[in-house]
């Protein structure tokens, strides 16, 4: 009789392509090159255009930045040590959320990144002679046109054809691989449109203007029905970044105020007459000074997607916001991106030889991925939508108190436990172990 082991099937390293060289591809990238896999990310550009704007990162993002050794001080983190919800017209603080026995409740704290320094952080760690595995190839200036999910290959517009065993659609919001393995985007223009601009820290201190970012945290001005008759979608969310050097401002505005109506983040500059306009005429004096000596200041068009029925089709998934789209109220659009990657990886890990050696074999893994993925991405992405509606729905303002968070969590809403509790190996492991029963 053959033992168990012998039986078991050989782990096949498998050649990985991933279609997309954002914060989610470049993370896959990192997972899998350490699982063992040969990776390949194809961008479509070079990455000098990568957009200046801060992303916060929780610890349900950060635990995996650690777990796969980037180098996280190397991005410049801010560690944020409260939210802050001002009132739109005086600034005066409303409500805030100590995080200061953050670290010591989840393990790690909760960063703010420039978003170019999270960019070079998980390139770095991608790409490196150092760490885990073989160093993932990035392919700059590829245009993905066409995926033929059946016989595993992607064209791009230069003409190139390439194979692999596994493909990763992480192109983003617009995601071609999303539409060729026929997945059609369910989505309508959100009632609310965004702004994104930053601010020296310099020019704050030359210039002797109100600094906000004496103290690492996320401020927020609006973001529910005001005097005035002051709709919700009036919102600023603003953030230290990039050491303390830059403060990142998103500021929202109802849609029909705004001139750009292109989804995504990467248009000519906006003068500051198209942001202060409607009620930015009555916001805080002090916020509005910093919105005037701003620079870098980019249209942000906003879409509401509904979840997708499927992620998977043969040995083709999809991951991050081609997966999941969703408005940016939980500040969790790149931290699912991540835990998607760390799915990726454990899945693919030397530990489960089932799920490599054939196609049949890759594409039950990836089945797997979208079990373990799309309920917890899909919850987030929809308690995204309902945080435009409401800023009260907002991870950490759920959990002011204990006994309100316990509320919350009893009504629907995302809390911090939920997030930050959520252990992904022993997911898998109940799943996998389901499917062997
Ligand atoms: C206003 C706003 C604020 C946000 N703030 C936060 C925050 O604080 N925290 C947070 O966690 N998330 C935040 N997010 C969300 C976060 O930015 C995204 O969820 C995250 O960047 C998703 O990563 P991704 O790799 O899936 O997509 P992207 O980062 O968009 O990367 C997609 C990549 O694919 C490339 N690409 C596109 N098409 C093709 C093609 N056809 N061929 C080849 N390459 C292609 C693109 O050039 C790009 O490099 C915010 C989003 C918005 C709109």
């Amino acid at each position: 009789m053959p033992s168990v082991a012998e039986n078991q099937p050989a782990f096949t390293p498998m050649d990985v392509a991933v279609v997309g060289g954002g914060l989610g591809g470049l993370a896959a990238a990192v997972a899998l090159r350490r699982a063992g896999h040969k990776v390949r990310v194809y961008e479509r550009r070079d990455f000098n255009v990568e957009v200046g704007a801060s992303i916060s990162c929780a610890a349900n993002g950060t635990q995996w930045l650690h777990a796969w050794g980037v180098d996280v001080p190397g991005m410049l983190p801010c560690v944020l040590m409260k939210l802050v919800m001002r009132d739109w017209e005086s600034g005066d603080i409303l409500n805030q959320y100590n995080l200061e026995g953050y670290e010591q409740e989840w393990g790690h704290v909760y960063n703010m990144f420039h978003r170019q320094d999270m960019h070079a952080g998980l390139l770095k760690a991608a790409t490196s002679e150092e760490g885990e595995g073989t160093p993932a190839e990035i392919v700059i200036d590829h245009i993905c046109e066409t995926v033929d999910s059946k016989a595993g290959t992607v064209t791009f517009r230069n003409g190139t054809t390439i194979k692999a065993d596994l493909i990763i659609g992480a192109d983003g919001i617009r995601s071609a691989v999303r539409s060729e393995i026929g997945i059609v985007a369910d989505k309508k223009s959100a009632p609310q449109t965004c702004y994104r601009l930053n601010v020296l820290t310099k020019d704050i201190k030359e210039r002797g203007l109100v600094d906000y970012a004496y103290e690492p945290a996320i401020q927020f001005w609006g973001g529910m029905e005001g005097a005035n008759g002051r709709s919700k979608y009036y919102k600023i969310v603003m953030t230290p970044c990039h050491g303390t050097d830059v403060v990142s401002f998103y500021c929202f505005m109802p849609t029909e105020l705004t001139e750009h109506h292109q989804e995504g983040f990467t248009f000519a500059e906006a003068p500051v007459a198209d942001i202060l306009k409607g009620k930015y005429d009555e916001l805080d004096p002090d916020a509005v000074a910093l919105i005037k000596n701003s620079i870098e200041r980019m249209p942000w068009r906003l879409y509401v997607h509904q979840p997708y029925e499927t992620w998977v089709k043969d040995t083709t998934c999809l991951l991050g916001d081609a997966a999941h789209p969703m408005m940016p109220h939980q500040s969790q659009g790149a931290c699912q991106a991540i835990e998607d990657a760390a799915a990726l990886g454990l899945i693919f890990s030397p530990s489960n030889p089932q799920f490599t050696g054939s196609s049949e074999n890759i594409h039950r893994g990836l089945k797997l991925y979208e079990r373990v993925r799309k309920p917890r991405a899909t919850r987030v992405q929809m308690a995204s939508a309902r945080a435009t509606e409401n800023l009260n729905e907002r991870i950490g303002f759920t959990s002011c108190s204990p006994s309100s968070e316990l509320l919350r969590a009893k009504q629907g809403m995302l809390t911090i436990s939920e997030m930050n509790s959520y252990r992904m190996e022993d997911h898998v492991k109940a799943l996998l172990q389901e499917t062997e029963v």
